[in-house]
């Protein structure tokens, strides 16, 4: 499977800020997915990791010092075009279209590229990923398991081709057998050359998954290091693994 298209670029992010009326979510944020990596970001619950990604992707307004992937300026991009130039985004929660087949929902996930006969090789590739989705690509989406709509989501922003995929607490509700099953597909799409942003409360699961990792606490970077360092770390170990 080869989701991806042309080489890879880096994402830099700097000084996001972002704002829901008097409240500050983010604060100054900057970070960094270099091509071909993976990078996490974790926090506990309202930390601003969700806003974090969404204000990445354009979909909740922000303020952005530099916003780039590779030599190309983002910072003033919806996030339709953010699609187009090869950004992928799974939401938390998963938001399949439960009323469509799962086939259809795949098909949702071209509608930034033009459908062409790519579009059917990049869903045979999402099919050979996620067998499942192929065995099951005419029934509903809202009669997938939770596990299976995760792997929808994640196949419906693959079809439009991404270079980096930003993904928001793909773990969230799992058992930890599908967790597993999550990092399998995250080491899979990586090793294929996909960028990976994930943001998680789950730390273990991010730790594996990335190779460097930003702590964000209360809308600011607490900590970064490579997750190697960062599980060792008693602080880190303490709040965010339980141990
Ligand atoms: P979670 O793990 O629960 O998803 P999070 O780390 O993703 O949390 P955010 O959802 O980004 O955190 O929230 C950051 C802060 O912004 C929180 O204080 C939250 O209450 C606030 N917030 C988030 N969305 C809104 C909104 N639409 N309006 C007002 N405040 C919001």
């Amino acid at each position: 499977m080869t989701v991806t298209t042309t080489k890879g670029q880096d994402l830099t992010v700097e000084g996001l800020t972002v704002h829901y009326g008097g409240v500050c979510a983010v604060r100054n944020l900057s970070l960094a997915v270099p091509a071909g990596d993976a990078v996490g970001v974790i926090g506990a619950n309202g930390a601003g990791k969700t806003s974090t990604l969404k204000a990445v992707m354009g979909l909740i307004p922000r303020t952005v010092g530099s916003l780039r992937f590779g030599s190309t300026d983002l910072s003033r991009v919806n996030a339709r075009q953010m699609v187009r130039h090869g950004i992928g985004y799974v939401p938390e929660g998963r938001h399949v279209f439960a009323g469509l087949p799962v086939e259809k929902n795949l098909l949702l996930g071209a509608y930034a590229r033009k459908w062409n006969a790519d579009t059917r090789a990049t869903l045979a590739e999402v099919y050979e990923l996620f067998p499942v989705l192929g065995e099951m690509s005419g029934r509903l989406a809202g009669a997938l398991s939770g596990g299976q709509q995760q792997m929808l989501a994640i196949g419906r922003a693959l079809m439009s081709r991404p270079r980096l995929l930003l993904l928001d607490e793909p773990s969230m509700g799992l058992s930890p057998k599908l967790v597993e099953d999550i990092l399998a597909v995250l080491q899979r799409l990586r090793a294929e050359g996909l960028s990976l942003l994930l943001v998680e409360q789950n730390a273990k699961l991010t730790f594996e998954a990335t190779s460097r990792c930003l702590v964000v606490e209360n809308g600011e970077v607490a900590m970064t290091g490579t997750s190697e360092q960062l599980r060792h770390d008693p602080q880190v170990r303490r709040i965010y693994l339980g141990l």
